[in-house]
């Protein structure tokens, strides 16, 4: 299965162009969408939901033409947007009967089954009978991804889902999304570049309305080897070095403030090569838009 964008455009009736003749092609598998704030990520991810309309451009998926066929989108999607409400004093078996009805399945034994088979792929089974309300930042995530599982999806898209999560509870919702996209298409739009790196067998990079790349993330590392350089600038000019060097990121670390630098060949004066990260790409591409 593809999903397949073409010259995908949209103008926010205040002026912002938040989307700019976008083009993707996304096969199965976990596809991450990363971005800075605003660069588009959940308009697009609203548009191929069928939530809004783009004003140009065209959106498929095998034969299927999204827009015009909205209906018949709706029964192959799963979507977990930004923010999603559920009954809090609901108890987590009962809320996931009840989408199952409302998606369709009128037998009460297959609801049974299904429901048992999700609660269970998200890890969420033992507290089937918690209400909802008393979940923690992970559980409701991965209770959000249980509500987008109903109705055998065959595409799922999954808004910034990790903001607010501990570390245990993202690697385990990671591990969730990466079982998931082995069958199906499942998009995951984040601005956390580690949500990327670890997980997606195929990426974009996104700015200001407009795909900058689309990537294989372990490949385009490859291309990194060799031109990331580092070096401890604890009490430099900053405004200065940055004149002279192509920066990409600064941290600290014990005390100390060290810099990655992006440089074709060495720049000596006490810079050493390092390994590059998904980060480094990610930031180079962002800083030569
Ligand atoms: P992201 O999800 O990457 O943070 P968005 O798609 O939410 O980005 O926003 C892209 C741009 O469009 C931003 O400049 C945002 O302020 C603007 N925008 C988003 N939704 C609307 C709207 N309904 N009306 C006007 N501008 C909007």
């Amino acid at each position: 299965m593809n999903l397949t964008i073409t010259n995908l455009s949209k103008t926010y009736s205040n002026g912002v162009k938040a989307l700019k003749d976008v083009s993707l092609t996304i096969p199965n598998g976990l596809f991450g969408l990363l971005g800075p704030n605003g660069a588009g990520k959940s308009t697009l991810m609203r548009t191929i939901a069928t939530l809004q309309d783009a004003d140009k451009g065209e959106i498929w998926m095998d034969d299927l033409n999204i827009p015009k066929e909205k209906q018949k989108l709706k029964q192959v999607l799963g979507y977990l947007p930004q923010e999603f409400g559920f009954y809090t004093k609901e108890r987590a078996i009962n809320q996931l009967d009840q989408l199952c009805m409302l998606k369709g399945i009128a037998n009460k034994s297959e609801r049974k089954q299904v429901v048992e088979y999700i609660l269970k792929k998200v890890n969420l089974w033992d507290a089937r009978k918690q209400k909802l309300g008393t979940f923690s930042g992970g559980m409701k995530q991965r209770f959000g991804i249980a509500q987008a599982l109903v109705g055998n999806p065959k595409l799922i898209i999954v808004d910034e889902p990790t903001a607010g999560l501990d570390p245990y509870e993202r690697r385990r919702f990671h591990n969730l999304l990466a079982e998931i996209g082995k069958e199906i298409i499942v998009i995951l739009s984040t601005h956390i570049v580690d949500d990327v790196s670890n997980l997606c067998t195929n990426m974009a990079i996104i700015d200001k309305g407009k795909i900058l790349i689309q990537t294989d993330p372990g490949e385009i590392i490859n291309d990194y080897y060799g031109k990331i350089w580092e070096k401890d600038v604890t009490g430099v000019d900053m405004e200065e070095f940055e004149k002279e060097f192509d920066v990409i990121s600064t941290r600290l670390y014990a005390g100390k403030v060290f810099v990655r630098i992006y440089s074709d060949s060495d720049p000596e004066d006490y810079f050493r090569s390092v390994e590059p990260i998904l980060e480094d790409v990610y930031f180079h591409t962002l800083s030569d838009n």
